[in-house]
This record gives structure tokens, sequence and C-alpha cells, in this order.
């Protein structure tokens, strides 16, 4: 099928790379020049695993192509899909601009053949019906003889950064929320290799389940309303062990076993339980705002959705508690952070629990270092400015009196803490993911603190 994808950030790009990977006769289409010249030249602009392999070789078997015309790519496509972003405004509410220009591009260049627009970008419950009336208002403006045909559907997404290429071939499900059933059987026929495990074999993508995909099909409004409740229920659930762990820090019980003991539930499950410093990234906190924002409009107090919100803002900052604790003044102290994303294999630092922890060791007097494998120089974002980037493990210990683990890189199991804590003036580790084990830190010489579990060392 001819596809085009509007949009290629981390979202977009992949969907593009995947649909063009099992066949389909891909463009992707963005507006920023640099990124499409980078793209065109078989290189991927953000960081993905596995993803450079496969984008190259759907390019050398030329069937995806990148272009900043996104009228030519939209009359040239039967499935259009918006994959821009929807960042939060400053109230909360979801900026929709984006798309909403992408919605006029379409009515402006949307020709005769039937086409279905693919919602992929999460957007405020009831944008489906928005979406459509816009591009019928451009079309109507062009005095056309016959009238383009087009459906809209809502395809939410739910891939993970640090795992996209493996989470869109092997997803847990696909949603699809439309009232046409010419559009969602097109859907369907788009997706059926991958909902069917008919994928070309690729080192990237890795081992997949044998079972079929689930395809739930619904109205617009419930598609929507389903990936809202989807992010909405994760970072419930990472509040609540949060909430938990604190809990577990002031009786003294071991929020790490209270987890394990509860996710063997399989009412609970195991997932999602890892207390820590908070959760954030590109989705969670503007999705939950969003859906808080949603119901203000329609006179409810979305209690639940708030107090998730209060339990994160507190567990973003409790680091600092816990270096306050031991250190007491921070003022002139130095703080070395071990990653600053806000998961690993990722390069995403769009808010990230980091920057507000560098925010208020700034306002603490505090001098800030930070190793992060992904992050080495100062342009990834502005608080950057304020941080001693550091490219070893060396370099970033030397001279700090604590160390403070933000990410859950996997090379920090495996540094050598021995060595480090000779380097540091006060060996002190807050791992602010329960990452490291306790008995090897305070081994290696370290005061282990770790998040509602005993300290050691
Ligand atoms: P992003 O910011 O990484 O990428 C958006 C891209 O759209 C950029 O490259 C930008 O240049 C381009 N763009 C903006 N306006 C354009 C226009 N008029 N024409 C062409 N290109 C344009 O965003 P993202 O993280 O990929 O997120 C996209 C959507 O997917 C959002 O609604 C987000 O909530 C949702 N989503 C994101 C994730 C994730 O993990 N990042 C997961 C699920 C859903």
């Amino acid at each position: 099928m001819r596809v085009c994808v509007i949009g290629t950030g981390y979202v977009g790009l992949v969907t593009g790379v995947c649909l063009a990977h099992i066949g389909h006769d891909v463009i992707c289409v963005d507006n920023n020049e640099a990124k499409v010249k980078v793209m065109q030249s078989g290189t991927s602009p953000i960081y993905e695993p596995g993803l450079s392999e496969i984008m190259q070789s759907a390019m050398s078997k030329g069937n995806l192509e990148f272009t900043t015309n996104v009228s030519t790519a939209i009359a040239n496509s039967q499935i259009l899909f918006i994959a821009v972003g929807t960042p939060a405004l400053p109230t909360g509410e979801s900026d929709t601009r984006y798309v909403e220009a992408v919605a006029r591009s379409i009515g402006f260049a949307i020709n005769g053949e039937y086409k279905v627009i693919v919602n992929k970008s999460t957007v405020p419950i009831g944008s489906g019906d928005w979406v459509r009336q816009i591009i019928n208002s451009e079309i109507e403006q062009r005095n056309l003889d016959t009238t383009p045909q087009f459906d809209v559907v809502s395809n939410p997404e739910f891939l993970r950064e640090g795992s996209a290429i493996y989470d869109t071939f092997n997803p847990d499900r696909i949603v699809l929320g439309g009232n046409s059933s010419e559009a969602l059987s097109l859907m369907k026929e788009l997706y059926q290799p991958i909902v069917e495990r008919a994928i070309p074999a690729n080192d990237a993508i890795g081992k997949l389940s044998a079972e079929t995909v689930p395809v739930v099909t619904t109205d617009l409004n419930s598609a929507e309303t389903i990936k809202y409740a989807a992010n909405s229920f994760l970072a419930t659930k990472i509040s609540f062990i949060n909430e938990l762990a604190n809990i577990c820090g002031r009786v003294g019980a071991d929020v790490v076993q209270v987890a394990q003991g509860i996710g063997l539930d399989s009412r609970i499950g195991n997932k999602f339980l890892q207390a820590g410093i908070g959760w954030g990234g590109s989705c969670f906190p503007k999705d939950v705002s969003a859906l808080i924002h949603t119901a203000d409009d329609y006179g409810y107090d979305a209690q639940l959705l708030k107090a998730t919100v209060r339990v994160n803002t507190t567990q973003r900052l409790l680091a600092v508690e816990k270096l306050q604790q031991v250190l007491k003044i921070l003022k002139g102290k130095t703080v070395g952070l071990l990653g600053l994303t806000f998961k690993p294999d990722t390069d995403d630092l769009r808010d990230a629990p980091a920057i507000n922890l560098i925010e208020e060791l700034n306002r603490l007097g505090a001098k800030v270092k930070a190793y992060d494998p992904l992050i080495q120089s100062p342009e990834h974002h502005s608080i950057l400015s304020t941080v001693d980037l550091e490219t070893t493990p060396d370099g970033l210990v030397n001279g700090c009196d604590a160390l403070v683990l933000v990410t859950n890189w996997q090379e920090f199991a495996n540094w050598d803490y021995v060595q480090l804590a000779k380097q540091m003036n006060t060996p002190i580790m807050i791992d602010g993911r329960n990452y490291l084990d306790a008995n090897v830190l305070a081994a290696a010489g370290f005061y282990y603190i770790g998040i509602g579990r005993p300290t050691a060392g």
C-alpha cells in the first residue's frame, strides 16, 4: 500500500520505517529541512536501537523515501498518518496546532483517490471529528468539481522509546477507532503482516511472540481515550509504588521485596512496580495532564490523576532530600548524576526528572556533574549549560561528595565501584532507581541509599 507519514519524530519515523520493512511504499514527510536531509542520507536523527539498520535496508530496497514536499506525498498516498507532536501547553491541555497544520495541508492537497487519514499523534478526545472538519473546510475553499473522499481513523501509538522497533513489530494490541468499515478494513490490511507476525527477519527486531496480535476496533472517541487511559494508568501505577516506597522507608520495609510480593499476583502484575525518583518523558506527564484537563472541561475533578501527578512532583526531588540528610548543607558540594534521560536506551530528555533535580541542586548552590552515554553535549537542553558533562566514569566521580543514579543505564551495573569510591570526597550513592546491588556498593566502600529500602554500608 502507498503510505505517507507526516512528522518523523520518535513515532513517525519508527512507524514509517517499520511499514516500509513489511513491504509498503512509504514516504515520510517533515517540515524540518535539516532533519529530512539527514534522513535522506540514511542516518536516523534520533537514537533508537535497531532503527538505522532497518531504515537503511528499506531505503536500499526503494520503498522508503523522505521529503519536505507534503502536497506531493499526500496526493500520491492512500493512507496518511499524522504523527506530529502534541506537547502540553502551560495550562496542561494538549497543544494541537501541529495536528491542525497537517490537517490543513491534507485538505489543501487531497485529490480524487479515496484516502484514510490516521491520527497516530496522541490527540484530545474528539480530535478525529475535528480533523475531519478542518480537512472538509479546506476542501470546500478549493471549489472542486468532485469532492475528495476520505475517512479519519484513530490509531494511537503505544511504543516505548528505547524499544520502539521491537514494540512496533510486537505490539500487545493494535487499536483502530473509526466509523467507516472501508477505512477500518484498509487499516487491517496495512497491519496484516504485523498482526500475523509475517515479518521479514532482521537481527534488529529480535524474537517475536508467536501469537497473532489482537486488533481492537472502537469508535473514534474511545480509541483516543484508550491512549490517555493507558498512559494515565501506568503513571498511576508508578506513583502508587513510589508512595508505597515512601511508607516503606519510614516503617523499615523494603519496597523491592514488597513489589515482588504484590507483583506476583496476576491481578496486579510485576511491570511498572519499580520505585524510583519519578516518571517523566515526552508522554506520561503531558498525557496525564491532558486527561485531567479534559475532565475539568466537563466539570469533573479527576482527583486520582491529580494525586498521581502530585506524588510524582514530590518524588522527583526525593534525591535532594536524601542528599540533605547525609550531606546536610549542599551549597559548595559536588553531586554527580549517573544518567540524565528519563529512561535508558533513549536520547530523549523531554520532561526528564533529571531536569528538576538539576534545577533544585543549582538553587541550593551545589555543583552538578553528569554522565549519560547519549547526552554528551549541552545542546540537548538549556539546563545542561549549568552542568559539567563528563564522558567517563572517572571524570564523573572525581571530587564528588555524592552520586545520584538517575537513569538505569545498563552500563552503570558494570562500573568498578571500588576504584570509583576512592576518587570521591565521600563515597555516597543515592540509587534513584533501586538499580544497583546495595551489598556490592557497600562492599566497595559506598554508603548506599535506595528508594524505600534499607541503607547499606
Ligand atoms: P517529535 O516531537 O519527536 O516529532 C514530531 C515531528 O513532527 C518533528 O520531527 C517535527 O519536525 C514534525 N512536524 C511538526 N509539524 C510538522 C508539519 N506541519 N509537517 C511535517 N512535520 C511536522 O514527536 P513524537 O515523540 O514522535 O510524538 C508524536 C506524537 O506521538 C505525539 O502526539 C506523542 O504524544 C505521540 N506518542 C509519542 C510516543 C513517544 O514515545 N515519543 C509514544 C506514543 C505516542
